[in-house]
């Protein structure tokens, strides 16, 4: 699923420049995310940047937009050509795959 801001947000602008799509703007009142560009940050992180830099922990997963690693990735590579094929995925550049470094 994408991740939303909620109304918490105090347009500090701390998220925007974590954003790796350059997903996230001004909106008319507080910063918003642009889910058609956020990727959970999948190809590029092992979490949700925006939500790390929040002071106000407003940056949320979008329950109603629930999508899949694969679509998240698909989706990262149209941002960035130069991803990897998807098998290269790893606990550090994916949020599904927290916990496999340990294994
Ligand atoms: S989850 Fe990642 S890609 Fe999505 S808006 Fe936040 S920083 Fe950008
Ligand atoms: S870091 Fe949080 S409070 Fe600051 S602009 Fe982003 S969503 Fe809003």
């Amino acid at each position: 699923m994408a991740t939303r801001i909620t109304e918490d947000c105090t347009s500090c602008g701390a998220c925007e420049d974590e954003c790796p799509t350059n997903a996230i703007s001004l909106g008319e009142d507080i910063f918003v995310i642009n889910p058609d560009t956020c990727t959970e940050c999948v190809g590029f992180h092992d979490s949700q940047q925006c939500a790390l830099a929040c002071p106000v922990d407003c940056c949320l997963p979008d329950s109603t937009r629930v999508e899949s690693e694969d679509t998240l990735f698909a989706r990262a590579k149209t941002v960035d050509g130069t991803m990897p094929a998807a098998e290269e995925l790893s606990a550090e550049t994916s949020h599904f795959r927290a916990g496999e470094a340990a294994e």
